[in-house]
């Protein structure tokens, strides 16, 4: 049995058709995966007869339109930032995002079971690889963010983040298979623009965005500014080190013309110095990037400590003085473990 949310809509209006169903009624089905409601989607309301037989005929046999289970839903105390924990058909579990306020909601999803980069602050790497996630469990999440908010009487998811568990570009089929549905204006309708895929650095899924021109922000986990220091937090540095993941990137941004935010977790001691953030602004000269000051959340395998907000200032003056927009993040969700790096598919 296979998922009717991997189907981008021409695929499956050629499976409706194949049955002898007019393209209205693919369009009906599409119509009930995305813009109803969950009770509408779980009783598959409202069919006009032929598709209520093809339903009768072929859902739970060939196709089956079920999301993962949801397991808890932790609130922060601000109530702007929610978790979900699912649990997917085979046990295994992740974590889905939803924060915001005010009609301009972001989702923060996964798009693996784990994550196989062993960064060593993030607790998602600390935990190991299970498996990928398929296009269908990720186009789920943004289904379970937007159910979550309509549930609260909202509306107005706006972003999508693949800042969750896992590396995108480590399952890059899934991942935009996942994301054309995602932004078919015919469905959930989420704007290219306001999606962001966010890589550790895999050089080749960089260059590849680039070749397909694909239509999503890129940032880029930077975090360190020698490779002696970016390999001791970032394993995969060593596989592909600065000089190649910065040559990537230029290539991405002459082939695109897209900005590219730079993400950098401020670790006490470790990546805050002033030498640092003058090193970064070399490292960046002529490029246009926009830099993401985030101080380290704490996460159990790790000792590492947050920079102070003065030192994260003082880093982010340097960057500001020599001309790259810098912001420096707030901290969201850490309250419920739902801040960056803090995923790690617990109960709790
Ligand atoms: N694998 C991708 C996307 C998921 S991680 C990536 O690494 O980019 C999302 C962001 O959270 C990344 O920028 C990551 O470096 C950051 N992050 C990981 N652990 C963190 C922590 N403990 N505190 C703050 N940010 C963290
Ligand atoms: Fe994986 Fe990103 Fe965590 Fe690194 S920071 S272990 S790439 S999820």
């Amino acid at each position: 049995m296979r998922s009717l949310f991997a189907l981008d809509y021409e695929t499956l209006r050629s499976v409706i058709a194949a049955d002898g169903l007019s393209p209205v009624h693919a369009r009906t089905l599409w119509r009930t995966l995305y813009r109803r409601s969950r009770e509408d989607l779980q009783q598959m309301r409202d069919f006009l007869p032929p598709l209520q037989r093809w339903s009768a005929a072929h859902l739970e046999q060939d196709w089956h339109a079920q999301m993962p289970k949801i397991v808890t839903h932790t609130s922060s105390s601000d109530g702007q930032t929610q978790k979900l924990l699912l649990e997917l058909h085979d046990a295994t579990r992740i974590e889905t995002v939803v924060m915001g306020y005010t009609g301009r909601y972001t989702a923060c999803i996964s798009t693996q079971v784990g994550c196989a980069m062993g960064c060593v602050f993030c607790a998602t790497g600390q935990g190991g690889f299970t498996r990928h996630l398929t296009a269908d469990e990720i186009v789920s999440q943004v289904l379970h963010a937007r159910h979550n908010l309509a549930s609260r009487g909202l509306s107005g998811l706006r972003n999508l983040v693949l800042m969750g568990m896992g590396e995108p570009l480590h399952n890059y089929d899934a991942v935009m298979q996942a994301l054309s549905i995602i932004t078919d204006s015919r469905g959930l309708n989420l704007g290219a623009a306001k999606i962001s895929i966010s890589t550790v650095g895999l050089v080749p899924g960089i260059r590849r965005l680039a070749d397909e021109n694909q239509p999503y922000n890129l940032a880029l986990s930077l975090h360190a500014s020698t490779d002696e220091q970016r390999s001791k937090l970032i394993p995969v540095n060593r596989r592909w080190p600065l000089a190649e993941l910065m040559a990537a990137c230029r290539y991405y941004g002459e082939k695109t013309s897209r900005r590219i935010f730079v993400e950098w977790t401020l670790i006490q001691g470790e990546n805050d110095s002033e030498a640092e953030a003058t090193r970064l602004a070399q490292l960046l000269r002529g490029m246009d990037v926009h830099i993401n000051l985030i101080p380290l959340n704490l996460t159990q395998g790790y000792q590492g400590q947050p920079t102070d907000l003065l030192y994260a200032d003082a880093f982010q003056a340097i960057l500001q003085a020599e001309g790259y927009p810098c912001t420096i993040r707030q901290r969201r969700g850490i309250d419920v473990d739902a801040g960056c790096g803090q995923l790690a598919s617990r109960v709790g």
